[in-house]
């Protein structure tokens, strides 16, 4: 261990685009994927969203089973009831993963990203009025 300090980001400049919503940024708010900070927070909550959906759908499709299928008698619906809840919970859960782990894999960017219109390289767009003062390019 020579080299301990060496990591993957020393692969990188030190701006980087997130390749979720394309805006860039200083690579220690990126993670390995080159995702921000933002973009981790919002594909996560996405991900709880449709893990709850997930759950749900999953709790109603055993429901259903132990309704159909088990016919459970009035003396143990409670157990079932919490089975189904239990079911619910731990569906849910494992939808999030599965969905955020689904996002990660894809690695696709946010629906929601707009790509950056200077990233034609052919057409070097100037934008008038931005001088844009970058305060640390100096020591
Ligand atoms: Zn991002």
């Amino acid at each position: 261990m020579d080299r301990a300090r060496v990591s993957w980001r020393d692969r990188y400049p030190d701006e980087v685009t997130c390749v979720r919503c394309l805006e860039v940024y200083d690579q220690m708010m990126l993670d390995r994927l080159l995702w921000c900070d933002g973009c981790r927070r919002r594909a996560r909550a996405r991900a709880s969203w449709w893990g709850w959906l997930g759950g749900v759908a999953f709790g109603l499709v055993l429901a259903a089973y132990v309704w159909l299928v088990i016919k459970p008698s009035d003396l143990v619906i409670g157990g079932w009831t919490a089975t189904v809840v239990a079911g619910m919970w731990i569906g849910s859960k494992v939808a999030r993963e599965l969905v955020y782990g689904g996002m990660r894999f894809t690695n696709a960017r946010a629906v929601e990203a707009v790509p950056p219109t200077t990233s034609d390289p052919g057409s070097a767009s100037s934008d008038p009025g931005s001088t844009s003062p970058d305060p640390d390019d100096l020591e």
